[in-house]
């Protein structure tokens, strides 16, 4: 038996070495160097393409504690990763090229692995791992789009989801327009002159660069809420910060709605605010709406061409498709956000895609370590509003403990204990 991973970028990889690991043949199909995406432009495989940062170390920060699992996993490209690291904090940052150099070397010398270069047009139904990324080669797009439906999307136009208990509710108020149905929303009101300052602070914030490809096929499409902020002081107040159908005892000048992100309620998603300033900015600016104050961002607000499938309606929690389970959709793809979490994706679904073939039975990852806890929310997310996810402490179960600092060590051991558990219960290794 042979499998099919295609794409040789970070999941793929990884994808491709935890299956070669336990001793079955892969052929990665990588289109490099016979054509590339506007945003790659090494010819080797595990291109990083944008900043060289891997994130937080630490274990108090969730990517870095997703790291130290991948590690414990054996993971190859946290292992290069490591190895190849340069002087950043406490992030992890990469020589880009040592560490794609490593990478390739690694999988072109394993025996197990054949690299082929094609620009793959045809998915087919054998054991086969997706793993073309967020600028997946259009000639991909039919085969996947009959794999997955409709069920695909192109541009990520992400808002901001803050944390709930960083959240001030003495200054936001449970209500849906007009009192209908249950009061899902928070909603968090400013007065007049809250929301001037709010709406100067805005105008005025340093936005990301722009890539030529994104400026026709993100912004033409969905509009960041600074661009609607340009357009008059009151074109928010008609769209995402419109106060109609939320009057307590009082009337508000502004409201931003916030929606709940996770079934647990313990994350939030900024409604209608997908943005393109910068992560320091968006800080800034979003935490001067009252009950944002001391808000603890988990993800910040993006928007860049980004092929990704509705994950929860397609995926299970060890990516594979749930009406053609031999087809598996990892990485960027599959609806997880960043380098780290793209790597951990190709880990999960390389570990059970060897596991079934190897007469072992199919298992998920424990929903209290965060790679586990990433998987479940990419399968089990509410998938009219899913949007990619990157690792965060809001994905893990609620843990009771008043101090932020010591709450995130307590998580991180809890996490490494019960993956190693699980590693040892189920012979992982
Ligand atoms: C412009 C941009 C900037 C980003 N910046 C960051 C960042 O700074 N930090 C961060 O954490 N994340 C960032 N991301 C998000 C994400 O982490 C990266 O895209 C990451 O590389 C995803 O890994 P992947 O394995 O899913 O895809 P990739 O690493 O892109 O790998 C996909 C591979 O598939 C190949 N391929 C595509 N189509 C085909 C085909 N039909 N046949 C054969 N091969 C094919 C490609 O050549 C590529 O090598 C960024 C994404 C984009 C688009």
């Amino acid at each position: 038996m042979e499998v099919k991973v295609i794409g040789g970028g970070l999941a793929g990889c990884e994808c491709a070495y935890q299956i070669a690991k336990r001793g079955i043949k892969v052929k990665l199909f990588e289109m490099k160097p016979l054509k590339r995406s506007d945003a790659h432009h090494s010819d080797a495989l595990a291109e990083v393409v944008c900043s060289n940062s891997f994130k937080g170390n630490e274990l108090t920060n969730a990517c870095g504690l997703l790291k130290e699992e991948l590690r414990t996993l054996d993971s190859l490209l946290i292992g290069c990763a490591d190895k190849n690291r340069v002087d950043a904090g406490n992030a992890l940052a990469v020589d880009r090229e040592a560490f794609s150099k490593a990478v390739t070397d690694e999988i072109r010398r394993n025996p197990y692995i054949e690299v082929v270069c094609d620009v793959v047009s045809d998915i087919g139904d054998g054991f086969t791992a997706v793993c073309t990324g967020p600028l997946t080669d259009d000639a991909l797009i039919p085969a996947m789009k009959a794999h997955t439906g409709e069920f695909l999307y192109f541009f990520d136009a992400a808002a901001p989801i803050v944390t709930a208990d960083s959240i001030d509710y003495d200054k936001a108020f449970f209500m849906n327009r007009y009192n209908k149905g249950t009061p899902d929303y928070l909603n968090c009101p400013m007065d007049k002159e809250e929301y001037f300052t709010f709406l100067d602070a805005l105008l005025n914030a340093q936005t990301a660069p722009v890539k030529d490809f994104e400026k026709k096929a993100v912004f033409e499409s969905c509009m960041p809420v600074e661009i609607m902020a340009a357009r008059g002081a009151d074109t928010l107040r008609f769209g995402p910060l419109k106060p109609v159908g939320l009057d307590t005892d009082k009337k508000h000048y502004a409201v931003l709605q916030l929606r709940r992100e996770k079934t647990g309620g313990e994350l939030y998603n900024l409604v209608g605010f997908q943005t393109h300033l910068t992560f320091p900015e968006q800080k800034r600016v979003f935490s001067l709406i009252p009950a944002l104050k001391n808000a603890e961002f988990v993800r910040y607000g993006v928007m860049h061409k980004n092929v990704f499938i509705n994950a929860p309606e397609l995926l299970d929690d060890s990516f594979a498709l749930k009406s053609q389970p031999n087809v598996y959709f990892c990485g960027q793809i599959s609806g997880v956000e960043g380098y780290v979490e793209s790597i951990a994706s190709g880990l999960v679904a390389g570990i059970d895609i060897a596991r079934r073939l190897t007469g072992k039975n199919s298992v998920a990852f424990p929903t209290n370590c965060v790679i586990g806890a990433l998987a479940d929310y990419i399968s089990h997310a509410e998938g009219a509003h899913f949007q990619p996810m990157n690792a965060n402490f809001g994905l893990l179960p609620y843990l009771d403990c008043r101090d932020k600092i010591k709450k995130k060590e307590l998580l991180a051991q809890r996490s490494l204990e019960n993956l190693k558990h699980f590693i040892q219960s189920n012979e992982i290794l």
